[in-house]
């Protein structure tokens, strides 16, 4: 397959569109159609079309998109037809609340190892899990040829633990901690703040209302910029 290079903006609507596909071709759905495709998932139709032209023509004019056809598409590009073990370091309140979790709705990825310094939860397996010392860490990682890992540690400690999963080899780091790590370039890491997240619901909330009803809002999806036209 020839590697292109997609915008961050379309990289992030992926695995909306995959989660939508899948769900039709569950409920044994052929096709789809754009403009319902672009109601469920709440992206206006155009961007869909440039999203998929990224990807090559997908759709057919009339006749919509091939359910099966796409979603086994983006699996392929979504890398879901592999399993991904994923690392979860730090298993206190919200390591725990992830445990439960564990991706449930996703069959490839899932949450292999945890990782804590408490001695009570050393030795345990919970919710399927196995939880390590985590001196033992680096040496999972490459056994178990984890590359991604969730940081839900103390945030005290949270550099010192990024530090020694990028010793582990990991190449992707979900940082729940409020501190903005440092790692080399080849490590990326999504900073997840669910008080900023609420933060900018309430901010969109707030500045909706406030608009009269001519104006029409623009996001630049690549920035994030709000304009308001007339
Ligand atoms: P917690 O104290 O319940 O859990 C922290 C866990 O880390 C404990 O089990 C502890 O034993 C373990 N730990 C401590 N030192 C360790 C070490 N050296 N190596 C491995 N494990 C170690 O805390 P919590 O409420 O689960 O919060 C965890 C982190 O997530 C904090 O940084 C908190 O600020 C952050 N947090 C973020 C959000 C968000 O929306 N991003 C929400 C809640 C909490």
């Amino acid at each position: 397959m020839v590697e292109k290079k997609i915008p961050k903006a379309t990289a992030r609507r992926l695995p909306l569109y995959y989660r939508y596909l899948r769900f039709l071709h569950e409920a044994g759905k052929n096709r789809v159609s754009s403009a319902k495709l672009s109601e469920a998932v709440k992206v206006d139709s155009a961007t869909i079309r440039r999203d998929f032209s990224y990807f090559g023509a997908l759709g057919k004019r009339g006749y919509g998109y091939d359910v099966e056809a796409l979603m086994n598409f983006f699996s392929k590009t979504l890398n879901q037809d592999r399993l991904t073990n994923v690392a979860l370091i730090g298993v206190g309140n919200l390591g725990q609340a992830l445990l439960n979790y564990n991706f449930r709705r996703n069959n490839n990825t899932r949450i292999s190892a945890g990782f804590d310094i408490n001695e009570k939860l050393i030795g345990t397996i919970h919710q399927g899990v196995p939880i390590y010392h985590i001196d033992e860490m680096v040496e999972q990682l490459d056994l178990q040829q984890i590359d991604v890992a969730i940081l839900t540690v103390p945030s005290e400690i949270a550099q010192e633990m990024a530090n020694k999963l990028v010793e582990g080899g990991v190449k992707g780091i979900m940082n729940f901690t409020p501190i903005r790590v440092n790692v080399p370039d080849s490590v990326r890491v999504h900073n997840v703040d669910l008080t900023n997240e609420l933060q900018t619901l309430i901010y969109f909330i707030n500045y909706y209302q406030e608009l009269d009803d001519e104006e029409e809002v623009i996001i630049d999806e690549e920035t994030g910029e709000i304009f308001v036209e007339d």
